[in-house]
């Protein structure tokens, strides 16, 4: 690491007069714009030679800690796989030079992915037909409320205006459904984080529009009660709506459509290995039960047998102009095809195996408040050993000095020090024996050496950030910080 070019801004390693680039002779002769759109004065842009700034971003970017760095057990958001070969087909010039207004007749291949995702979202899910258009899991979310929104309308049942949400639920389903102009109202959980049907019992009248769900939920427990939920709701007239954000747990053992579930979304970046995070592209598509297809939004992608085709239906629900993200679905595309029927049946076992090796590994150290067998991840309650000072946060942070992306933490907000880990199906059993094994030394050095542990992390760029101040008091722009 070369240290003076690293923890600088590119501002400060610019000198007047430097730069790294030589412009092509203007082929168009001398043009001078109109004063009226020229700046008074020059752009204040970083003057640097070419090999600083090579320097500079090449070194920022490797104390970036990624999938392609590191084990990254972050509970909650599944996905942490983005095979190179999904690049590759993303980048077929056929499907990344396409035009989003170019005639049907001239990218049926093109088309003929799209569709073929359709099918292979079905036939995981057991739902009838998916729009691929949503550009995010909570925009699938919005989506499918807006579905059931109208689905309720078009039968003239214009009461049903509220969605029941389960306590421990994403932050993003209430949103959602405040966002929809629909009413949230809360179902309680049992301690394990399981819906208490006796609350919901309570809760069911005309006035339900849906129930949204997530199972496995928060805590990564399978919810066993749901054919029961699923009756109740059904028979007071409301629909279910299921949360397939993180769907691995379930590939191949069983599926929404099959408990009693109307209308889901998925998200491609967090369960079939589309990159997720930095807020980069992603994909919600929203699946319905047979019967409901004709509320899905236009446009739409068809085929009459010979010909695929973009169809667009003024009447019908829209969620944008556009088919969604289309290297987004390439990759997932080629993820699922990459596995084919016979593996993607191995993702949910895996998954499920992988965190309970690590939790009935670890939980002699740490605290685990609910006992039994979880599903894709599970939360410990920090270490068990409450004497040394030692909290989750102290614990994540020395993760990195080890060189391990922190677990989740301080999410579920049900106990005081959440540790919610989630290593997924594709990880070996060496890189998880290596995570257990430093997981069992950092609760050593709490009991022995408090300090070490408290004032992590020591072998990262920068040390233990004020978060907190982070939050509160943002330094954004160069120019504040030339103020300060
Ligand atoms: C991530 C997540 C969402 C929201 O997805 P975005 O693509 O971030 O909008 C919704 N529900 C659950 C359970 C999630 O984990």
């Amino acid at each position: 690491m070369n240290n003076k070019l690293y923890g600088h801004l590119i501002f400060e390693l610019s000198r007047p007069g430097r730069k790294g680039y030589s412009l092509p002779a203007n082929p168009f002769g001398d043009y001078t714009l109109p004063s009226s759109l020229r700046r008074e004065t020059d752009a204040s842009l970083p003057e640097c030679d070419e090999m600083t700034v090579v320097r500079h971003y090449t070194n920022h970017s490797a104390n970036n800690f990624g999938v392609d760095n590191g084990f990254y057990p972050l509970g909650s958001c599944t996905m942490k796989y983005n095979p190179v070969i999904n690049e590759e087909t993303a980048m077929h010039p056929g499907f990344s030079g396409l035009h989003p207004l170019q005639p049907a007749s001239t990218c049926q291949g093109a088309l003929e992915v799209y569709s073929r995702l359709q099918q292979a979202l079905s036939a995981i899910t057991g739902l009838s037909e998916f729009t691929l258009n949503p550009f995010a899991g909570a925009h699938g979310e919005l989506t499918g409320l807006m579905i059931i929104r109208s689905y309720h309308e078009r039968r003239g049942d214009h009461q049903r205006m509220k969605v029941i949400v389960p306590d421990t639920a994403h932050g993003t389903n209430p949103a959602s459904a405040a966002v929809c102009g629909l009413e949230v109202v809360e179902v309680k959980s049992h301690a394990d984080g399981s819906v208490d049907v006796d609350d919901l019992r309570g809760l069911l009248d005309d006035t339900v529009a849906a129930m949204m769900m997530t199972n496995p939920n928060t805590l990564g427990m399978f919810e066993r009660e749901i054919p029961e939920i699923a009756r109740l709701v059904h028979d007071c007239g409301g629909l279910m709506y299921y949360d397939g954000a993180n769907l691995n747990p379930l590939l191949g053992a069983c599926r929404p459509g099959d408990m009693g579930f109307d209308v889901m979304h998925i998200n491609l970046h967090k369960t079939f290995s589309t990159p997720h995070g930095g807020g980069g592209p992603g994909s919600g598509p929203v699946g319905v039960r047979k019967g409901l297809e004709h509320l899905l939004p236009s446009p739409r992608v068809t085929f009459d047998g010979q010909q695929y085709d973009i169809t667009t239906d003024s009447d019908a629900l829209s969620v944008g102009k556009y088919l969604g993200n289309f290297a987004v679905i390439v990759r997932a595309y080629t993820y699922i095809l990459s596995l084919g029927r016979e593996h993607i049946r191995m993702v949910g076992p895996l998954a499920t195996l992988n965190a309970n090796y690590i939790k009935e590994s670890l939980k002699d150290l740490y605290l685990l408040p609910i006992e039994g067998l979880c599903k894709h991840e599970f939360v410990f309650d920090g270490l068990k050993d409450k004497t040394t000072g030692v909290t989750t946060m102290d614990v994540a942070k020395r993760l990195l000095d080890y060189g391990y992306h922190a677990p989740t933490i301080y999410f579920p907000l049900l106990f005081h020090e959440s540790l919610m880990i989630e290593p997924t199906e594709s990880e070996s059993l060496d890189t998880i024996n290596g995570f257990i094994e430093v997981m069992r030394r950092i609760a050593e050095e709490a009991a022995t050496d408090p300090d070490q542990v408290k004032t992590a992390p020591h072998n990262t760029p920068i040390g233990r950030v004020d978060d907190v101040l982070a939050a509160k008091h943002p330094v954004l722009t160069y120019k504040q910080m030339q103020q300060q």
